[in-house]
């Protein structure tokens, strides 16, 4: 979908055909009008929730990097691993490229999007938007495109089933502090709409400008 940041339209991703987007009550969304998919939705105190729940995504995210994240036991032999000791093992085998591309992954991508979004909605809540809040929701949208840490905590899952024949298995702090960051990041994106908040971003900044066009126009009229 983009974002017209001149007026409410809306390109359908999946068909193609511009629609002009009405101001939606809470709880409704809009539909292309030619392919009904749907372009956006207004969610109920919307801001609140994307900040409330991105704070404690990142909260969560910086819990789980801190602590033991799995306990292997086979045959009497224990080993602990942290989250970034996945990643750390990979450089210490000299592979770097995968290495950094696991630790953008696994921490980089999601904290950078998090911070964003939780950056780009305070700024909105407190009315303290400016001339690169739409720029920040463009960024915030490709972040999210790359954003794979769902997968790679699926990959996990998957893994662990795979070695609980082989050995035992206890699940640390880290490992649920990650659930709950996946669990906080799915709840914060289910509430974030680009057009709703692209809206917003334009009244806030219309209504900051207001007063200076009107003394403008004021200032001219005296002239
Ligand atoms: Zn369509």
């Amino acid at each position: 979908m983009h974002i017209d940041s001149l007026n409410n339209s809306v390109i359908c991703h999946q068909c193609g055909l511009l629609v002009d987007v009405p101001l939606l009550q809470d709880g409704s969304s809009a539909n292309c009008p030619r392919c009904a998919k749907v372009l956006t939705k207004r969610h109920r105190n919307a801001t609140d929730h994307v900040l409330y729940f991105s704070i404690s995504a990142l909260l969560c995210l910086l819990y789980s990097v801190g602590f033991g994240f799995l306990e292997m036991s086979v045959q009497g032999q224990v080993r602990q691993i942290t989250l970034m000791e996945s990643v750390t093992t990979l450089f210490s085998l000299q592979e770097m490229a995968l290495g950094t591309l696991m630790t953008v992954i696994i921490v980089g991508l999601p904290a950078i999007y998090v911070s964003l979004l939780i950056y780009l909605v305070g700024s909105i809540k407190l009315k303290r938007v400016s001339r690169h809040s739409i720029d920040i929701l463009t960024v915030v949208g490709y972040v999210r495109f790359w954003n794979m840490c769902e997968i790679f905590f699926l990959g996990i899952l998957v893994s662990m089933v795979k070695i609980a024949g082989l050995a035992h298995i206890e699940i640390g702090e880290s490992f649920w502090a990650y659930a709950f960051f996946n669990f906080f990041l799915f709840a914060a994106i289910m509430h974030f709409d680009k057009v709703q908040l692209a809206r917003a971003i334009r009244e806030l900044t219309w209504e900051r400008e207001r007063p200076r066009q009107d003394s403008t126009n004021e200032a001219s009229r005296v002239g």
